[in-house]
C-alpha cells in the first residue's frame, strides 16, 4: 500500500468509526454513551496536544428518591434537562456524554480552573431551574488531564473519586481530584493488593491493650487490636487499612484471624493453669450482613475450650444501626451463649439513647472524645451524668483513652473505676501482655 492508499484506508476506518459513534448514543438524551465518549474524548485530546483538557462528571446524590417520590416521568424530565444543560456548554473540542442512569460527563479544553468552576455552576443553575417538589442534588467531580495521552477511563475514575467525596453533601457542589486523593487512592490500592499476602504471611499481629482498675492499678482485661507489620511500609495503623477492607469485605477475614488468635491465647493460658483475663474483640459492622459470624464465635469458643465469659464483643454504635433487626438477633443469640456485649465509641453515634434503650448491651465504653476534653465544664457534666445514668441502668462502664492523671481522678470521683489508656499501657504485642500477666 503506498502512502496515499494508506491515508485513504485510515480515513475510511475513521469514517466508519465515526458513523458507528453516531449510533452509540443514549436513547433518552441523544448524548454519546460511555464507549463513544471514551473514543471521541481521547481523540480530541490527542489531536490537540497544545490544549489543556479536563473532565467533569455529574451524578445526582438522590436520583432514586426523585424517581420514587415524583414518578419516573419527572425523573426522565430531569435527565433531559441535564442533557440540555450540558449541550449549552458545547463548544470547540467539547465532548458530552450520558454514561448511564443519572451519570453525565463532559470533556472540555480550558485555560484557568475558574472556567471549569463556571461551567459547573452554569450547569447546576440550569438544573435547579427544573422545578420539582424535591431537592435535586447534583454533584460534580473534576479531573484535570495530566497530559494529552492520559487515558480517558483513568480521568473518569479520578473525577468519580472526587465526586464521591462530596456526593450528598449540601455544602459542596464540586470537587477537584487532587494530590491527596491520589495518594489516598494509591494507598487503598496497595492495601487491597497486599492484604491477602499479609494474612498468609502472618504480617498481621495481635496486640493487646490492658484494661485496668484505676483504684488498684490491677489488670482486669485487655482489648485485642490488630497491627499490620508491612515489609516495606513498617507498621500500618488500623485506622488506615480497616476502612478500605470494610469496603471490599476483607475485614471479615482480618477479624476472624484476630479472633482466632485471641481464643487460642486464652485457651492456651487456661489449659496451662495460668491466669487469664477477659479480652475484648472488635466486631466490624460488616458482620451485620454476615449470618455466619455468630456461629464462628461459638465454634471458636468450643474449639479452643474458652468459657464465653472470657470474651467481650465490642460493637461500635454505628454497627448497631445499620441493620437493626439482624444485629439485634445476633446479639441476643451470642449473649445467650454467655458472651458479654460492649458498646464501643459510646456517644459518637446518631441515636445513642435509642440504642441504649433497645439493644441488649452489658458494657459501655465511653469514647475518648469525651475524656480528651474533660477539663471543659460541659464535658465534665456530660461524663458525670452519663456515668450516673449508666449506673442506674445497671451497666458496666469503662473509659477509653485516659492519658492524664486529672482525667483518672475525675472518673474515679464519678464512680467509674475501669479504664484503658496511655496513662497506664499502650497496646503491646500479645507476648508482652503475657509477661505482664505473669
Ligand atoms: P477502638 O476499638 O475504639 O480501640 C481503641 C483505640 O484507641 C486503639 O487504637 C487504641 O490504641 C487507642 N487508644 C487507647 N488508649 C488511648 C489513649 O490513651 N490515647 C490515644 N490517643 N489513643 C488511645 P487503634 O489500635 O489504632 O485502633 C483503632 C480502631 O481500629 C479501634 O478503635 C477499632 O475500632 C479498630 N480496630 C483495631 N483492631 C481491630 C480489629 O482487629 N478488628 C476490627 N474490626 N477493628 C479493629
Ligand atoms: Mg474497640
Ligand atoms: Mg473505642
Amino acid at each position: 500500500m503506498d502512502k496515499k492508499d494508506f491515508e485513504l484506508y485510515i480515513y475510511s476506518l475513521r469514517k466508519m468509526a465515526e458513523n458507528n459513534l453516531e449510533s452509540n448514543r443514549t436513547y433518552m438524551t441523544d448524548l454519546y454513551n460511555l464507549r463513544a465518549f471514551q473514543y471521541k474524548a481521547g481523540e480530541e485530546m490527542l489531536e490537540n496536544p497544545q490544549l489543556k483538557f479536563a473532565m467533569i462528571v455529574l451524578d445526582f446524590a438522590n436520583f432514586k428518591s426523585i424517581n420514587e417520590f415524583c414518578g419516573r416521568n419527572v425523573g426522565d424530565g430531569l435527565l433531559k434537562c441535564t442533557a440540555d444543560a450540558l449541550r449549552e456548554q458545547m463548544g470547540e473540542h467539547v465532548v458530552l456524554s450520558h454514561f448511564r442512569a443519572d451519570i453525565f460527563a463532559l470533556v472540555m479544553p480550558f485555560e484557568k480552573e475558574e472556567e471549569l468552576v463556571d461551567t459547573v455552576l452554569r450547569i447546576d443553575k440550569r438544573i435547579s431551574e427544573y422545578k420539582i417538589p424535591y431537592k435535586v442534588l447534583p454533584a460534580f467531580g473534576i479531573c484535570v488531564a495530566e497530559s494529552p495521552a492520559m487515558s480517558v477511563s483513568l480521568m473518569r475514575d479520578y473525577a468519580t473519586m472526587a465526586l464521591n467525596t462530596i456526593k450528598g453533601k449540601f455544602y459542596a457542589k464540586y470537587a477537584f481530584f487532587d494530590e491527596k486523593m491520589r495518594s489516598q487512592m494509591l494507598l487503598n490500592k496497595m492495601i487491597e493488593n497486599d492484604i491477602v499476602g499479609a494474612l498468609e504471611e502472618e504480617q498481621l499481629h495481635l496486640y493487646i491493650q490492658p484494661k485496668i482498675n484505676m483504684n488498684t492499678k490491677e489488670i482486669i482485661g485487655g482489648e485485642a487490636l490488630v497491627r499490620w507489620h508491612h515489609p516495606e511500609r513498617g507498621v500500618v495503623p488500623p485506622g488506615q487499612f480497616l476502612p478500605v477492607l470494610e469496603k471490599n469485605g476483607l475485614i471479615i477475614d482480618v477479624d476472624i484471624y484476630i479472633w482466632t488468635r485471641v481464643f487460642q491465647f486464652i485457651g492456651k493460658r487456661l489449659s496451662e493453669g495460668k491466669r487469664a483475663v477477659p479480652i475484648s474483640i472488635n466486631i466490624s459492622r460488616s458482620h451485620v450482613f454476615d449470618k455466619t459470624f455468630r456461629k464462628c464465635l461459638v465454634e471458636l469458643a468450643q474449639e479452643y475450650r474458652v468459657p464465653t465469659e472470657y470474651v467481650l464483643l465490642e460493637l461500635t454504635e454505628s454497627g448497631f444501626l445499620e441493620n437493626e433487626e439482624v444485629m439485634y438477633d445476633n446479639m441476643k443469640y451470642l449473649r445467650n451463649y454467655g458472651f458479654t456485649l460492649s458498646m464501643d465509641d459510646f456517644g459518637t453515634g446518631y441515636s445513642t439513647m435509642t440504642m441504649l434503650k433497645n439493644q441488649p448491651v452489658d458494657e459501655i465504653k465511653i469514647d475518648r472524645g469525651f475524656i480528651v476534653d474533660i477539663e471543659n465544664a460541659k464535658s465534665k457534666s456530660i461524663v458525670r451524668h452519663t456515668i450516673d445514668m449508666l449506673h442506674e441502668l445497671d451497666m458496666k462502664i469503662i473509659a477509653e483513652g485516659v492519658e492524664e492523671k486529672t482525667q483518672q481522678d475525675f472518673l474515679l470521683q464519678c464512680g467509674c473505676s475501669s479504664a484503658q489508656g496511655f496513662l497506664y499501657y499502650k497496646p503491646m504485642p500479645v507476648e508482652e501482655f503475657e509477661q505482664l500477666l505473669d
